[in-house]
């Protein structure tokens, strides 16, 4: 019995009809995977293979140490390039084809599933669903198409994509779709503790020591709404941590009930940053790092500045300022989570 309505049964229709009609399939999504594209690719990866498809998951970057251990990250391959005979792709997660870090794959057939606002469209097929508080939702609904049964494997890994899209159930993404899909991966035998144990505690001695000393680079602007946190290689290297291990932890100063977007600042190749940024509510950073060729989420995105780390920060810290002195719809930049939501 389907539970729910599916958001767009005529393109859910047109992608099922090109996936079936093509034997070797190809699945990818965007450079330093997450959980949601590694989620999202594992479970479409099961479901083709339920089918009878010839499937290869192809990424640039290994998936997050934490994922590791969930069932066929093993057979991902890492590569920069495609290479070999293949009748479609599934790119998920990727507002433009450069976010793959692949090449070879512009001549391919693509099917692109997306939930970033911005998506380029670069596909054959593109579903984007700006609504979708995980790719994984989307992939829910493409397997769900297929009637492919829900088995214990592609339930975890979409709950996998939604537990850590949705930044463990605090970003305003959330619908009632999201827990709707959540409850049918529990009644295929998720178990939800099991997944946030293998997710989120899987701590070495030397993350722990790493994140230790990157919060104690946490300063806040002087009106205390705004969190900067700062890691180059030399602190990883000296905790015993890897960057790796600092998945997560920008999360942590938005515990803090004054402040209201973290920016985490991290030293990368030729002198330059990579930048995440998260916020509460209202706030939008997405804005912020499209202003430096970057994207994301309103309320969890990432772009790259160069160096050195004084400009970076004159750069992006400002407009994260104003970001969240002037949130579209609330000047005071608050929400009072528990009132009633605004009427349409
Ligand atoms: P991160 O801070 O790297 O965890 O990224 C947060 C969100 O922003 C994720 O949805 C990323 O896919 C997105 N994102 C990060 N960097 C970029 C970028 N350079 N271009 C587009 N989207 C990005
Ligand atoms: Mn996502």
């Amino acid at each position: 019995m389907k539970n729910q309505a599916p958001t767009d049964p005529e393109m859910l229709g047109r992608i099922c009809r090109e996936l079936l009609s093509r034997q070797r399939i190809l699945i990818t999504s965007h450079v330093r995977p997450d959980g949601d594209s590694i989620g999202s690719q594992l479970a479409m990866a099961h479901a083709l293979v339920a089918l009878g498809k010839t499937v290869r998951i192809v990424n640039r970057d290994p998936a997050p140490p934490a994922l590791q251990s969930f069932p066929g990250v093993g057979r991902i391959e890492i590569a920069d390039r495609v290479e070999g005979a293949v009748d479609a792709v599934v790119v998920m997660e990727c507002g433009d084809l450069s976010r793959t870090g692949l090449s070879g794959l512009d001549r391919l057939f693509i099917v692109n599933i997306d939930h970033h606002p911005g998506n380029a469209a670069f596909g054959a097929v593109n579903w984007f669903d700006g609504t979708a508080a995980a790719c994984g939702e989307m992939v829910f609904e493409v397997i769900e198409a297929l009637e492919v049964p829900l088995s214990h494997e592609i339930a975890v890994h979409i709950y996998v994509a939604i537990l850590t899209d949705t930044g463990s159930f605090h970003y305003s993404s959330i619908s009632p779709r999201t827990f709707e899909i959540c409850r049918r991966t529990l009644e295929a035998g998720v178990d939800p503790v099991a997944v946030a144990r293998a997710v989120f505690d899987s701590n070495t001695v030397g993350r722990l020591k790493l994140s230790g000393a990157i919060l104690n680079t946490l300063e806040t602007d002087p009106s205390g709404r705004l969190a900067i946190v700062y890691v180059d290689r030399e602190t990883a290297r000296a905790t015993g941590g890897t960057y790796e291990d600092t998945e997560g932890l920008i999360n942590v100063p938005l515990t803090v009930r004054e402040i209201q977007a973290v920016v985490f600042f991290k030293e990368w190749e030729d002198g330059a940053f990579r930048v995440s940024m998260r916020s509460k509510g209202r706030i939008d950073v997405r804005r912020v790092a499209r202003l430096f060729g970057g994207g994301g989420h309103k309320n969890a995105s990432g772009c790259t500045v160069p160096g050195p780390y004084g400009e970076a920060r004159r750069q992006v810290i400002p407009r994260l300022l104003e970001a969240i002195s002037d949130p579209p719809g609330d000047a005071a930049g608050r929400e009072n989570a528990l009132a009633e939501p605004a009427g349409p």
